[in-house]
């Protein structure tokens, strides 16, 4: 397993806010010398049947995974939990609740976008919704491009959707406490996704760090997506500095979306322990 290098453990289905199914993400993966694979819903289980199935029938090893939405001093950090039993009733429980929110927060969104001229995007985003129980930016940014209001998807999030946008509505998520727990009492490791993306002060992100250390967490995405060259030396310093583990992975979303591929990341620093070396046990 420590070997291994082409290991993509982060990205989302339709059961989510992704455009493939597990099973077309399973043969992608395949298709791309994936080695190692997990998907990630956002706040969600519901995937992870169909994904160890597919992977298992394209001979494709597989952690179960999701993608926790917290908040943490008042902005939105993702947590990624992987090898988790998918029906812990905690971790079930605890996911349930995390969603719950989304379609009261989707109507409000869709309000605050009316008042700028914007009409019926509650039932736009809707119609690429493919779980009714998580309807999420990414549905509202699809309607928004195929309505022609936006040219791509990267101009929504520049002039809609964000902080001090239309159609921006705060949101309080779990707790990152709590995420950690409901990882780690389903069996699972935690790992702070894409870290180079949240626009944290350097004494914030430092509290962050050392909270989900104290929380139990294991593990920082080090190669992702998002990630570019310093990145990758920055959060490469994090894991010696807080002794975590390195994790790996596209963050893909879509065919037309995305710019990283399943599979197509650089590999990561050899000398840091990589997460999947934590997951021997867990692997489909
Ligand atoms: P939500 O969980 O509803 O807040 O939606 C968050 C999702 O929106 C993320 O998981 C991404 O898929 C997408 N997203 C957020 N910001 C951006 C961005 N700047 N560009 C593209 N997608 C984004
Ligand atoms: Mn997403
Ligand atoms: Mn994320
Ligand atoms: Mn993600």
């Amino acid at each position: 397993m420590d070997i291994l290098t082409n290991a993509d453990l982060h990205c989302h289905s339709v059961v989510s806010d992704g455009t493939l199914t597990p099973e077309a993400l399973a043969q992608r993966a395949k298709a791309n010398g994936v080695e190692l694979w997990a998907l990630t819903d956002h706040d969600e289980l519901g995937g992870q049947a169909r994904a160890i199935a597919a992977a298992r029938a394209v001979g494709l090893p597989y952690l179960t995974g999701a993608e926790i939405s917290v908040t943490f001093l008042d902005i939105t950090v993702h947590i990624v939990g992987l090898g988790m039993d998918p029906d812990h009733p905690e971790l079930v429980e605890g996911l349930r609740a995390t969603r719950g929110g989304r379609e009261q927060r989707a109507r409000e969104m869709a309000d605050d976008l009316a008042r700028v001229g914007i009409k019926g995007a509650f039932e736009g985003a809707l119609r690429y919704v493919g779980n009714p129980d998580l309807i999420s930016r990414s549905h509202f940014a699809r309607h928004l491009v195929d309505t022609g209001v936006c040219k791509d998807i990267p101009e929504v999030f520049r002039k809609y959707l964000t902080e001090g946008k239309p159609g921006f509505v705060p949101h309080r998520w779990a707790r990152l406490g709590d995420a950690v727990r409901w990882i780690v009492g389903a069996g699972g490791v935690a790992i702070i996704a894409h870290p180079g993306r949240y626009a944290f002060t350097p004494t914030q992100e430092y509290a962050l760090f050392t909270e989900f250390k104290g929380h139990g967490g294991q593990g920082v995405e080090v190669v992702t997506g998002a990630h570019n060259a310093s990145d990758v030396v920055k959060y490469t310093g994090f894991c010696t500095e807080f002794d975590l583990a390195a994790s790996r992975g596209s963050d893909f979303h879509s065919p037309d979306e995305s710019h990283t591929d399943l599979g197509q990341l650089p590999d990561l620093p050899g000398h840091l322990t990589p997460v999947w070396s934590l997951l021997s046990s867990r692997v489909h």
